[in-house]
């Protein structure tokens, strides 16, 4: 009976069942096919950690290399709870733009990881949905650097380009909003594995909450500014989750990165996070690295 109940929730509220009921599977769609980054070490950990939970099923959209081909990417994003991106590669077709457009202000969930917010510097809603980005031509007409200073928020809108990082190396995240659902109970500071520490990213940052920075030393190629590296946007109906780190499958396998990329999505599904603190979180003298479980 269960189930002829289910498959008419399905056939009658597609959205609803995207979303699931409470403590079911969220359905989750990664997105890839084109990045300057090895997407195909990344996405199959990025997969295996939101589903090491328990709280997500997770699909693979995979877009064509081939740009004359892309026309075929056409994912049906309302199927699912939420869409994380580890894109970084050529314009989708229209169609497929304003389809993601429409299911993000309708109240979708969208992920980004890493070098997924250097992705369509041309495309304004996407600008709008990911709050800053990098490269591609980013410079101050893409809107103000965030900065953390004296405890506070200030937006930056000296001249110059949008997008840089030191060497990898190890960093601690500083939590800034506490009492925000996906830091709750998290640690002040802790420190995340060798990544690179994104810096001078530039966009609207309409609507954007900085949840944790992470100080870019100067020693290390940094600028010297307490740069954003977890934060949220509202767009629409819709809630997006940004995560600067996730830069190869060493940044990746990380307890803290895995932990923030499964309360985060779960938050930009739901609007709530269920998912507890691991006992082995790292602290602010030592990173954790993740062990993915064995399989596929
Ligand atoms: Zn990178």
């Amino acid at each position: 009976m269960r189930r002829v109940f289910c498959l008419a929730c399905v056939a009658l509220f597609p959205f609803f069942a995207a979303v699931g009921a409470e403590g079911e599977p969220l359905k989750a769609l990664i997105v890839d096919g084109q990045n300057n980054h090895n997407w195909k070490a990344t996405t199959p950990l990025l997969k295996k950690a939101l589903e090491a939970c328990g709280r997500f099923v997770v699909d693979v959209a995979t877009t064509p290399q081939d740009k004359t081909k892309m026309a075929e990417f056409k994912p049906d994003f309302a199927k699912y709870a939420v869409i994380v991106s580890n894109y970084n590669g050529d314009m989708w077709p229209k169609d497929t733009c304003k389809t993601f457009e429409d299911y993000m202000n309708n109240g979708g969930g969208l992920v980004i990881v890493h070098a997924a917010d250097n992705s369509f510097p041309q495309w304004a809603e996407y600008n709008k949905m990911i709050g800053l980005g990098g490269w591609g031509g980013r410079n101050e007409k893409s809107g103000p650097m965030i900065r953390w200073r004296d405890g506070q928020i200030v937006r930056d809108t000296k001249p110059g380009g949008g997008g840089g990082h030191g060497a990898n190396h190890e960093y601690c995240i500083d939590t800034r909003v506490a009492d925000h659902p996906i830091m709750a109970g998290l640690p002040e500071k802790w420190k995340h594995t060798s990544d690179e520490l994104y810096s001078t990213l530039r966009g609207p940052a309409e609507n954007m909450t900085v949840l944790a920075t992470a100080f870019a030393d100067k020693a290390k190629g940094g600028t010297g500014e307490h740069e954003p590296a977890l934060f949220t946007i509202a767009y629409g109906k819709g809630r997006v989750f940004h995560t600067i780190m996730g830069h190869d499958d060493k940044s990746t396998k990380c307890v803290g990165f895995v932990c923030t990329l499964q309360r985060g999505t779960e938050w930009a599904a739901t609007g709530k996070v269920t998912i507890p603190k691991p006992e082995s979180f790292p602290t602010a003298e030592k990173s954790v690295v993740w062990e993915p479980p064995a399989g596929k």
